[in-house]
């Protein structure tokens, strides 16, 4: 290790990660002799979303935890710990003293969106409309029902809620709070990406209304872009000691994340930069045919949702992304290749192994985590899968867990790694974005790219993180229809016609930043967006 990190480099970089010089400084708060570490906390500004991107177990929580009063941060005297007007003489001076003497003082009121929406049945018995009511302190929460299309669950119990249900009820419980200081851990997970922006606009609403302050933790870079004013880079060595910067602008900060190098804090946090193709990949021409499928069509019964399928091909060896709305069809499709459901019309009967993660994941066997994985493949512990799925999905450190006590996030990479390990002709994976950390992200898109590539495998993958989506997929398949009522599936075509039908739809357009070309949702209506929608160039430029 090269000093800083308790186990193996992340990023197989030693020799040009340094040391951050915060280190050499006290901590804001240390949980022990050799325990975690936070340094710098989140800078809460009153009429503002602050944004705060970074892995998980870096000490967001702890710094959550802090800014609302719970903890009083030990500015890293564990044995001797300061009270608040101890903090408050640390922080004069800084941006955060008037917030840290608001907390002293206890007036400052906290509402949470806690990360792992799925653990809400757990703790709530009854249905929407009784959680919601028990939250509704602004009066505000027909209107946020009514935008988040909350209405047809209202009367259902919360434990028949699917995740992007429970997802857009739990983010309308915080926003209905009546609090100073709104912190929501992750907004995306599960929702489409016109729910993923209506969620923006509103967490945007609130802050705008003036004396609020809003933090947000995302790793949906595009809908990050879109919805902070300011942005802190957290860093660091998870479990180990995590970093939370100064306050960037949001340009720079997810510039520099994705360039891997810090500016101000002269600090590189990864090897490489990420980068996005600003034109349309070229087509791939030369792969084979995998297999060719009919006009399909399926009726959940009369009156029931219907899907229609174009019929098309899937060629070997490539990443065909799956795109469009939720309640589209698109799990449905899924299955009816997997076989586990059958058409009404169309033959598919072509005798293919499919591998299929789905999107809300069901391993909760009381077994460990190399017991599951090695059950599956007997290359488990070989070096190449060691390189090639162990190590980018960071399962290492997860192998003795109980697949019970995994957190959303280790569950995810542990069923993507379960799905590519099976031995399969085609691959199929519903989600895999949900709640992993924007490096985890990249890695996992990395290893699921070298896996197609490596082992002529062919991948279909469902997500609605555009920034995944152009590092992942060749080829784009697009589903639009009246969600919940009637899918129409598209042919699989070329990434440029794919994304200019798949974002009409939406009447989104994105442009590029001028320094590192990624992607940027347009503000509806500017120049650009109207441009861009006259000339039928929703993503790439010309
Ligand atoms: P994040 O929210 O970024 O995932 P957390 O703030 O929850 O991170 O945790 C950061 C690290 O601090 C983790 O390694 C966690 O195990 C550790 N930690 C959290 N709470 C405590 C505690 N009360 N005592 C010791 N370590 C803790
Ligand atoms: P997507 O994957 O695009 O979110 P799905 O294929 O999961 O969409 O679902 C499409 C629609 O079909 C949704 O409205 C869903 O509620 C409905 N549906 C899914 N499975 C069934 C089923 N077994 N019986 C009746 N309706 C179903």
């Amino acid at each position: 290790t090269c000093g800083i990190c308790v186990e193996k480099c992340p990023f197989d970089a030693i020799e040009i990660i340094n040391l951050p010089q915060e280190l050499e400084n006290d901590p804001s708060h240390r949980y022990g002799e050799n325990a975690f570490s936070l340094y710098g906390l989140p800078v809460p500004e009153e009429g503002q979303v602050t944004g705060i991107l970074g892995p998980n177990g870096i000490g967001k929580t702890t710094a959550v935890r802090v800014l609302a009063g719970e903890l009083v941060p030990n500015l890293g005297q564990h044995e001797e710990p300061p009270d608040w007007d101890d903090v408050l003489d640390e922080f004069r001076g800084t941006e955060l003293q008037d917030y840290i003497a608001a907390v002293r003082d206890g007036d400052v009121s906290v509402a949470r969106k806690p990360q792992y929406v799925d653990e809400i049945p757990g703790q709530f018995d009854g249905n929407t409309r009784q959680l919601l009511d028990r939250t509704d302190e602004r009066g505000e929460l027909d209107y946020l029902v009514e935008r988040m299309e909350i209405g047809p669950v209202m009367d259902q119990n919360i434990d028949n809620l699917s995740g992007g249900e429970l997802q857009r009820v739990a983010i309308a419980a915080c926003l209905a709070r009546d609090a100073d200081f709104y912190f929501l851990d992750e907004i995306t997970p599960y929702l489409d990406i016109g729910q993923r922006m209506t969620v923006a606009r509103l967490i945007r609403e609130l802050a705008e209304e003036g004396d609020r302050s809003m933090l947000v933790v995302e790793h949906d870079l595009a809908i990050l872009d879109l919805l902070a004013d300011t942005l802190h880079v957290a860093y660091g060595s998870p479990g180990a000691y995590g970093v939370v910067t100064d306050p960037k602008s949001v340009r720079n900060g997810i510039n520099e994340y994705l360039s891997g190098y810090l500016e101000n804090e002269n600090m590189r946090i990864r090897p490489n930069p990420i980068e996005f193709e600003e034109h349309a990949p070229r087509p791939v021409s030369t792969a084979d045919t995998l297999v060719e499928y009919p006009d399909i069509s399926k009726s959940y019964g009369e009156g029931e949702f219907s899907l229609d399928v174009e019929g098309g091909e899937i060629r070997r060896n490539e990443v065909l992304g799956i795109v469009g709305p939720n309640g589209i069809g698109k799990s449905t499709f899924a299955k009816l290749l997997a076989g586990s459901l059958e058409p009404d019309e169309g033959n598919l009967d072509f005798a293919l192994d499919i591998a299929y993660k789905p999107q809300y994941i069901d391993i909760d066997q009381p077994m460990r985590v190399d017991a599951f994985l090695s059950s599956i493949t007997d290359q488990f512990g070989s070096s190449y899968w060691n390189t090639e799925i162990a190590e980018p999905l960071q399962l290492e450190r997860i192998m003795e867990q109980n697949l019970t006590d995994l957190s959303g996030g280790e569950r995810q990479r542990v069923a993507i790694a379960a799905t590519l390990s099976e031995s399969a002709d085609l691959y199929l994976l519903d989600e895999p974005s949900a709640h992993l950390d924007v490096e985890q992200r990249v890695q996992a898109t990395s290893a699921i790219r070298r896996y197609a590539e490596q082992q002529n495998a062919t991948v279909l993958v469902i997500d609605h993180d555009m920034y995944m989506m152009d590092l992942l997929a060749d080829r784009l398949m697009v589903f639009d229809g009246e969600p919940a009522e009637h899918g129409h599936a598209g042919q699989p075509q070329e990434m440029r016609a794919g994304m200019n039908e798949f974002l009409s739809n939406l009447e989104i357009t994105f442009r590029r930043d001028e320094r590192v070309g990624r992607p940027r949702i347009n503000k509806p209506d500017s120049q650009l967006d109207r441009q861009q929608k006259k000339d039928g160039e929703y993503y790439y430029s010309v």
